[in-house]
């Protein structure tokens, strides 16, 4: 039974960090597992659509995306939780798009991003399968948004004007 988690506010370090690669040797153990489905319970619990390791103070490349309609985005496809290690975006497409984001760690801010309109990404599942996937529109977006809380990088870094 995996517990809610604190998550890790803007201004505190641990969010700044560049998070470490999972290793092989960390692929379908228990901690890793723990970590995922702590993750997922954290997530749930505060209505986020993503989730990163470093918000619950793990500095490790592990993101969770699960995009579903709500207000802002209303076409959003509806899509079972995604567990993606150690991820990385191989192409990003020319066409970019606004949209408006949020983060559990920057509570009550929301802002207009700049982001690349579909990508291509390649991660490992939790036993340590290789994937590629194509994200577009509003997954591709949680995925960026994710991904940059692996590069110590916040949403309002990318604030437009
Ligand atoms: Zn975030």
């Amino acid at each position: 039974m995996s517990t809610v988690l604190p998550v890790a506010q803007r201004g505190e370090d641990i969010l700044r960090l560049k998070a470490a690669r999972v290793a092989d040797a960390e692929f379908n153990s228990d901690w890793l597992m723990q970590l995922a489905s702590a993750m997922l319970v954290t997530m749930l619990e505060r209505s986020g659509v993503g989730i990163a390791a470093p918000q619950v103070y793990i500095s490790k490349r592990v993101i969770i995306v699960a995009s579903r309609p709500n207000l802002r985005y209303p076409d959003a496809p509806e899509m079972d939780a995604v567990v993606m290690v150690n991820p990385e975006i191989l192409e990003f497409s020319q066409a970019t798009t606004l949209g408006e984001e949020g983060c559990l760690s920057v509570p009550n801010e929301r802002g207009q991003v700049q982001r690349a309109q579909s990508i291509k990404v390649l991660y490992h599942t939790l036993t340590g399968e290789v994937m590629e996937s194509t994200f577009e529109g509003f997954p591709a977006r949680i995925v960026q948004h994710e991904i940059d809380h692996l590069n110590g990088i916040l949403f309002v870094d990318r604030l437009s004007a």
